[in-house]
């Protein structure tokens, strides 16, 4: 009897070891399908879109499906729909000048423009694009059927001295503002300013640029700021902030990373970190000094020529394609990225981490070289046991519970 139904069980064993032999590849296939039913469905916001500065030259088309390894471009509308990209934080970025009257006003001219760069896209496109303002809209863009424009600030330096400018760009739909980029300013210490520090965190005027951010309802952006200005926006702003485009700096130490100490501060103050894909923040690189020095050369070239005819602009760009093929950039990978980004999933949980790439800004791995390729990381998340929950706050439940935080705090004083 025993023998009997031990050898009966045979064929359902071999069954089984058939099916166990065909699992890994069917599996794979289906984590993928599932990983990107699951992306598709949820609202996916990238909070640092450096894109507006490819919407201010005059031959760029976002309705047109660009080759990033041709032109660089690594945001377009036909890509955010091969991605799953809803949209994000479309940012106002400014080269800094010197900290003086007329460098503010140049800067403050061309801050506005980009600003006005980003409001002649979704009208250019209003079936595709739309402005969002408040944590709401997202929603009911998406709903819509259309892509997520929210505004924000990467570098205050155009705002010259004058706080009441910050409304100026509120008004034309700013929610998310960062103080300082690569160099010290008038508002705070950059992290990576080699002159090391002016300020000791953030100036004076820096500390009144988080009142007003607060009082209008404008996220405060850590990202590039000294980590000492990073804590001193935790500590002051009255609602949490964010780091839009920034890694952990125990997986790389580098300046544009954070430590765990500061990941623990922000997380107990309800902030949240969206990680970077930056690739020489990511690992170190190797060296590559024909390569610099080439691309250098280009840009002190460019820099001569001062405003560029189209044929010129077309010859710096095919230059530029040259120097990639004699002298390929070294790239981080997209495990690299995931490195840092499951670390702080670790340390700090799903309720304060998502996801800045830092598209058109320098950003892009290898594995994930623009944003058609974002479902890897819905897929990645899973397979480490996230949940559709923990993805849906990833990929923008907590920028838009920070904003709303932002927005209450904002209607409550000033009613008060
Ligand atoms: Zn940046």
């Amino acid at each position: 009897m025993m023998n009997n139904s031990r050898w009966s069980l045979l064929p359902s064993i071999l069954l089984a070891l058939a099916v166990s032999l065909t699992l890994p590849l069917s599996s794979h296939a289906n984590d993928s399908d599932v990983a990107r039913k699951l992306h598709e469905s949820l609202i996916v916001m990238d909070t640092h879109l450096d894109t507006p500065a490819q919407l201010v030259k005059p031959d760029f088309d976002i309705m047109a499906r660009h080759d990033p390894r041709l032109d660089y471009s690594q945001v377009d509308y036909p890509r955010m729909q091969e991605g799953g990209l809803d949209g994000g934080f479309w940012v106002i970025f400014s080269t800094q000048g010197l900290l003086t009257a007329e460098g503010y006003q140049a800067s403050r001219d061309t801050a506005l423009l980009r600003a006005l760069a980003i409001h002649k896209m979704a009208a250019a496109h209003p079936d595709t694009f739309e402005l969002a303002l408040a944590p709401e809209d997202a929603a009911r863009i998406t709903d819509a059927g259309k892509r997520i424009v929210y505004m924000s600030i990467e570098n205050s330096y155009p705002l010259g001295e004058d706080i009441s400018l910050l409304k100026t760009f509120f008004d034309l739909g700013v929610r998310m503002v960062g103080p300082v980029h690569f160099s010290n300013n008038q508002f705070a210490d950059s992290s990576t300013d080699p002159s090391g520090q002016q300020w000791q965190g953030l100036s004076p005027l820096g500390r009144e640029l988080v009142g007003e951010a607060n009082r209008l309802g404008i996220i405060l952006d850590g990202s590039h700021a000294h980590d000492q200005a990073v804590m001193q926006m935790i500590e002051l702003s009255k609602t949490p902030i964010i780091l839009s485009h920034t890694g952990a700096e125990v997986i790389f130490d580098h300046p544009r990373n954070v430590s765990d100490a500061i990941l623990t501060k922000l997380a107990e103050s309800g902030g949240v970190i969206h990680m970077n894909a930056y690739g020489s923040y990511l690992k170190k690189l190797p060296d590559n000094p024909e390569r610099s020095k080439a691309i250098a050369d280009m840009r002190a070239a460019k820099k001569a020529a001062g405003t560029l005819t189209p044929a010129q602009s077309k010859a710096f760009m095919n230059q530029r394609r040259a120097i990639d093929v004699q002298h390929p950039a070294a790239l981080a990978s997209f495990e690299d990225y995931m490195e840092h980004f499951l670390h702080v999933l670790k340390l700090i949980g799903p309720d304060h981490v998502g996801v800045g790439a830092d598209w058109d800004g320098g950003g892009g791995v290898d594995g994930m070289y623009d944003i058609s390729e974002f479902p890897k990381i819905t897929e990645r998340l899973l397979k480490e046991g996230y949940t559709k929950d923990d993805l849906a706050k990833i990929w923008s439940g907590n920028v838009l519970r920070l904003l709303q935080q932002a927005q209450v705090y904002a209607a409550s004083s000033a009613i008060e």
